[in-house]
């Protein structure tokens, strides 16, 4: 998920706004209070994974489809409790222990973006995970939320002994040269903050389609949402688990209307198959799904109702 320079001034706007008012989430009153959850261990057959919040931030209802009004998309977050002036989204990071090497699944947004997010380090500290370990970083997209924060605040690339992968045709999407003058004003930043993170790193290994990164571990082709847009796939003793990135943005709208159109798919038809196409596969192999903004952590199973589909939270189990 993502947001342009002009969408990003709305939502400043409107984050003073949500600040003082408070959110009443049908009986459950939150009150503005930070409840956030720092880490969540859980395992794949015998791949151990953390889940580690890099924080969370809102966004304007607008970025849930783009062919409702706001009427429609206040109603519809009315039915299923969810407050109808913003839309939160979580920023779930993932790190995937296999053979004693650590792959972290995207950075998160660093310091330098919006809401309450930069919280990698922290969170990684908490879950008794030294950065130190971390031997690979999978990048899904080059959007700001997933990458921006590859660089730390004295501006240098963080896990420096790392190996970084991200998909070829990502990587050569928003490194283009001249791609800033190709693209409309809106996307300007974007493209600035991609470029300045992927031109942090000393080096970084490109793969087409799919590609074994680790035992058990495979990366292949979810494009739509971003133009190389990729995915995790986990596997181990007959157990699988897929990190979809933003292939699927938040249980309580495309899942229960899979005809919205999120505003910042890049190539919204691209998007909508591809989500179509994750949905069927793991609905019917009973594949678990981790997404990168559903509510920490973000993993679960998903059901398919007659003309919807339903998150089924793994927390809940404990
Ligand atoms: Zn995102």
């Amino acid at each position: 998920m993502f947001l342009s320079r002009r969408k990003l001034l709305n939502y400043i706007n409107c984050t003073g706004i949500a600040a003082i008012s408070t959110p009443i989430f049908g009986a459950i009153n939150t009150n503005g209070n930070t409840h956030h959850l720092d880490y969540f261990k859980f395992k794949i057959g015998n791949i151990k994974i953390t889940v580690v919040s890099d924080g969370g931030f809102q966004l304007p209802i607008s970025s849930i489809d783009v062919n409702s009004s706001e009427e429609e998309l206040k109603e519809h977050l009315k039915k299923y409790y969810m407050p109808e002036e913003y839309i939160y989204s979580d920023t779930n990071l993932v790190v995937i222990e296999v053979e004693e090497q650590n792959l972290l699944v995207d950075v998160g947004s660093g310091t330098r973006f919006i809401g309450n997010t930069g919280k990698l380090f922290d969170n990684l500290s908490k879950a008794n995970i030294n950065p130190e370990s971390i031997t690979h970083v999978f990048l899904t997209h080059a959007h700001p939320d997933h990458i921006l924060g590859i660089r730390d605040d004295f501006d240098e690339a963080i896990f420096p002994d790392a190996k970084f992968m991200i998909s070829e045709k990502e990587y050569n999407w928003w490194t283009k040269k001249n791609r800033v003058n190709e693209v409309e004003e809106t996307f300007v930043q974007m493209v600035l903050w991609a470029q300045n993170s992927l031109n942090a790193l000393p080096e970084i290994s490109l793969f087409n389609n799919e590609k074994k990164i680790l035992p058990g571990v495979t990366a292949f082709d979810t494009s739509g949402h971003s133009p190389g847009h990729s995915s995790i796939l986990v596997e181990s003793e007959g157990s699988k688990l897929i990190i979809g990135g933003d292939v699927i943005i938040n249980p309580y709208t495309t899942l229960k209307n899979p005809d919205f159109i999120p505003e910042n798919d890049m190539d919204p038809v691209q998007a909508q198959k591809t989500r179509l196409e994750i949905l069927d596969l793991i609905t019917r192999e009973k594949i678990a799904f981790l997404g990168y903004h559903f509510p920490f952590p973000g993993v679960g199973h998903i059901i398919k109702n007659e003309n919807s589909y339903e998150f089924i939270p793994a927390s809940i189990r404990w």
